[in-house]
C-alpha cells in the first residue's frame, strides 16, 4: 500500500470529521459507539474527534441513553446555536442581511432598498449596511462565515461578481473586499444558485437531485442542480434563463441578445403592461388598489388584483404563464429535472400562474419528462436567498453532503 503523505492524512481527518458531524446532525442524539457502527470509523478516531468537536461547541452532551447491558452511554447532539452565519443578499432592488443559525433559522434579518444606487455605489451601500448588522452580532469568533448572493454571472472559486447587468456590477472582487475587511471567511454565490442548494438541503424538495429553482422578479434566473451538483459551466453562467431567447425578433436585450424571456415576464415587463392596460381605457381594479397612484403598484398589489380576478391582471398573468412556459419546456427538454420550483416576486404566492404553468408544460412538454413533474412553490419564498447563503457556508465548512440529512 502506498505511504499516506501529510496532507491525505489531514483531509481523511476533515473528512472522518465531516462524516461524524453529519451523522450526529441526522440521527443524534447518538452514542459514540453508534457512531464509529455507522459511520465505519474506529472507536478511537471518533472519540478524538467528537472531543474537538464538543470543544469547538459544534456539538454537545445530552445524557445518558438507553444501555443494551452495563454502562449507559452518553449521548450526544448537534448545537446549531453556538455558531452562527452572516447571509448577504443583494438583488437588483435591495439588500437583506441575516444572522442564521448553523440548522439556517434566521435569528434576525433588516432590508435596505436599492433606489437606482449601480456599481460602486451598490457595494458601498452594502458594506455600510454590513457594518451596521455586525455591530450587533455577539462574538465574531462564532461566526461561521459570511456568504453573499447576488443575482447575474458569479465567479465562485475566485469569488468575483463578472457581471450583473441591471446593478452594473462588472469583475467585483467581492470576497476579497469583505474577507479584508472583516478577517472573515467569505463566499459568493449567484442568487438562484444559492437557493437550490437551500431547497435540496432545508426545503421541500429534498428528494431530488436533479432540480431547477426559477425566480421570476427583478430579473429572471434559474439555479440548475444535475446529480447534487451545481451547474455552473466554463465561466459560471449557467442558469441565465432569463436571457434564453423565446422569440426570434422582439426589443434588444441589455446581454445583446433579442426576444429574452426575461424582457417579456420580469416585473418592468409586466409593470409596463399593466400601464398600457390602464392608459387605453381597460377598467382595472389596480386602481383602486393603489387609489390612483400608478407609481405605487408593486408585485404584491398585482397578484392581489389577480386573487379578485380582475380581467387585465389576469390577461397579463396568461402572457407571462406562455412565456414562461416555453421556457419552462425548453428546461426539461435540456435537463430533465425532477421537479421545478417557481420563485421571486412574480411566481411566489401566484397560484394562478403555477396553475396556467403546470397546463401549458402539460400541453407542450415530451411526456416522458413531463409526465409526474412537480411544479411548486419555493419553500422558503423572500428568505430562500438568506437560507441559500447558509446553505452555501454550511456545505463548504463541514462539507455537508446534499444527499444526506
Ligand atoms: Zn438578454
Amino acid at each position: 500500500m502506498k505511504q499516506m503523505r501529510k496532507g491525505d492524512l489531514k483531509l481523511v481527518q476533515e473528512l472522518n470529521r465531516s462524516m461524524i458531524l453529519n451523522k450526529i446532525r441526522g440521527s443524534g442524539p447518538i452514542s459514540r459507539i453508534s457512531l464509529a457502527k455507522e459511520c465505519s470509523i474506529s472507536p478511537s478516531t471518533v472519540a478524538s474527534a467528537v472531543q474537538e468537536l464538543i470543544k469547538e461547541g459544534y456539538v454537545s452532551e445530552l445524557g445518558a441513553g438507553k444501555s443494551s447491558g452495563g454502562r449507559k452511554p452518553i449521548l450526544l447532539q448537534f448545537a446549531p446555536d453556538n455558531h452562527f452565519i452572516i447571509a448577504v443578499a443583494i438583488t437588483n432592488s435591495s439588500i437583506e442581511l441575516a444572522e442564521l443559525n448553523l440548522e439556517a433559522h434566521i435569528k434576525r434579518k433588516c432590508l435596505k432598498p436599492v433606489k437606482g444606487e449601480t456599481g460602486e455605489e451598490v457595494i458601498q451601500l452594502m458594506t455600510e449596511e454590513l457594518d451596521l448588522f455586525m455591530q450587533d452580532c455577539r462574538d465574531l469568533e462564532r461566526c461561521a462565515g459570511i456568504a453573499v448572493t447576488v443575482p447575474g454571472v458569479v465567479n465562485v472559486e475566485k469569488g468575483i461578481v463578472y457581471y450583473n447587468s441591471k446593478l452594473r456590477l462588472d469583475h467585483v472582487p467581492l470576497k476579497e473586499i469583505i474577507e479584508r475587511r472583516y478577517g472573515l471567511r467569505t463566499w459568493i454565490e449567484n442568487d438562484a444558485n444559492a437557493a437550490v442548494l437551500a431547497e435540496r438541503r432545508f426545503g421541500n424538495c429534498g428528494e431530488y437531485p436533479d432540480l431547477i429553482y426559477i425566480v421570476v422578479g427583478d430579473g429572471v434566473g434559474a439555479g440548475i442542480l444535475v446529480n447534487d451538483n451545481v451547474l455552473r459551466g466554463s465561466s459560471g453562467g449557467a442558469g441565465e434563463f432569463g436571457h434564453t431567447s423565446v422569440s426570434r425578433s422582439g426589443i434588444r436585450c441589455e446581454c445583446g441578445n433579442v426576444g429574452c424571456l426575461e424582457n417579456a415576464v420580469s416585473w418592468s415587463a409586466v409593470y409596463s403592461r399593466i400601464v398600457a392596460g390602464i392608459t387605453s381605457g381597460r377598467p382595472t381594479v389596480l386602481s383602486e388598489l393603489c387609489r390612483g397612484n400608478f407609481s405605487e403598484i408593486r408585485p404584491s398589489l398585482y397578484k392581489e388584483a389577480i386573487r379578485l380576478g380582475d380581467a387585465l391582471s389576469m390577461d397579463i398573468n396568461e402572457e407571462v404563464a406562455e412565456h414562461l412556459s416555453a421556457g419552462i419546456v425548453n428546461l426539461l427538454n435540456l435537463f430533465n429535472p425532477g421537479a421545478i420550483i417557481m420563485d421571486g416576486s412574480l411566481a411566489y404566492d401566484n397560484p394562478v400562474l403555477l396553475e396556467r404553468i403546470r397546463e401549458h408544460v402539460q400541453r407542450r412538454g415530451m411526456r416522458i419528462l413531463k409526465d409526474g413533474i412537480p411544479i411548486k412553490p419555493s419553500s422558503f419564498g423572500t428568505d430562500g436567498n438568506l437560507i441559500g447563503g447558509a446553505a452555501v457556508v454550511l456545505s463548504q465548512i463541514f462539507r455537508f453532503s446534499l444527499a444526506e440529512s
